[in-house]
């Protein structure tokens, strides 16, 4: 599967760190271009008459991702969750034509999704953030709808801020700890990891012309084109062959390995985090249950099962808890450090 070129530039504003990104409309056949029944009610509920599934068309764009982008930045995981409320229901504009005004779509729905098999630069497990969006149709719609469909109009514009830029390497925020984007300290790159989302914004349609396209395709395949593939490599170890390496595809397995590694120890923590989680909302909405037995149940899941369990836990535990915000409270504290820092002599 093929990953987003995501690519941003940002700066700093009154509301926070402004991101900018490249998305990708998803074009794999598996995406339906009809709505669901619960698609069509979530849909119906932006839109003033009510729209039967005839009427609409609706596609995916995978807004980022968590992956180190071309300005060593990168959202990690929490970062998507949270965005993925504030997407929902901002717009999309086609064109800087005059009738653009009528020319748009809108997110109804979004969601972070793992990509199996696919790992980040950092080794880590890939996820995107996923937006399902619809147009309705109709005489000033189809052009655009054919453009998506034939892959003219293939990227989006995304823009969102976020309230912290946290340094890879040591924790400090970005710019005030001395290492700098893009650089190696210890093995460890170092690049910002956005934080605390504040908001999402509308986005735009990018007309892509088909030789920039060709290009992009083109670049990938030299990238991986050397002589020969892990799959290969992995196909003779796995059939305990014989193996003749030479140097470059032993520097490949030797990468692969350290990768792997890496991953483990990433998704490791990545669990532990979660059963933390677990554990605090669960002694809120339910604290007659020991934690030996919260223990006990989260032992058999998977990641992605505690993830679940989380996310549906934190909704209840917000509910008993109010309607505190935690980014809220946290860039807030972060503007106060900051300006503190600024009168400092
Ligand atoms: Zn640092």
């Amino acid at each position: 599967m093929k990953k987003g070129d995501l690519e941003g530039m940002n700066f700093e504003s009154g509301r926070g760190l402004l991101k900018s990104i490249r998305g990708d409309i998803g074009n794999n056949a598996e995406v339906q271009d009809v709505p669901s029944d619960e698609e069509l009610e979530l849909i119906n509920g932006y839109t003033r008459k009510k729209f039967s599934k005839e009427d609409l068309y609706v596609f995916t764009v995978v807004l980022c991702d968590n992956d180190v982008d071309r300005d060593y930045q990168r959202f990690p995981v929490e970062t998507l969750t949270s965005l993925e409320k504030m997407f929902v229901g901002k717009s999309g504009i086609f064109d800087h034509n005059p009738t653009a005004h009528n020319q748009t779509a809108r997110i109804f729905s979004c969601s972070t999704k793992s990509v199996d098999g696919v790992v980040t630069a950092t080794g880590d497990q890939y996820f995107r953030l996923e937006a399902r969006a619809y147009i309705p149709k109709g005489r000033q719609f189809d052009d655009v709808i054919y453009a998506i469909e034939s892959g003219i109009k293939k990227e989006v514009s995304v823009g969102c801020s976020v309230a912290f830029e946290k340094c890879s390497v040591c924790g400090e925020e970005m710019g005030k700890c001395g290492h700098k984007k893009g650089n190696i300290y210890n093995g460890k790159l170092c690049f910002g990891e956005l934080i605390d989302p504040i908001d999402a914004y509308e986005w735009s349609f990018v007309a892509v012309p088909a030789q920039r396209e060709a290009g992009v395709i083109k670049s990938y395949c030299q990238e991986d084109g050397r002589s020969v593939s892990m799959e290969e490599i992995l196909k003779s170890i796995s059939a305990c062959e014989g193996l003749n390496l030479d140097s470059a595809q032993t520097e490949k397995l030797w990468d692969y390995i350290e990768k792997l590694k890496k991953s483990a120890a990433d998704g490791a923590v990545y669990r532990n985090e979660l059963k933390a989680a677990v554990r605090r909302y669960s002694a809120v909405i339910q604290p007659d249950i020991s934690e030996k037995t919260v223990e006990k149940i989260m032992s058999g899941l998977s990641v992605r099962e505690l993830s679940e369990l989380k996310n549906s836990y934190e909704k209840k535990a917000s509910g008993i808890l109010g309607k505190c915000r935690p980014q809220l409270s946290s860039s807030k504290n972060t503007k106060e450090k900051n300006s503190n820092k600024e009168f400092k002599i």
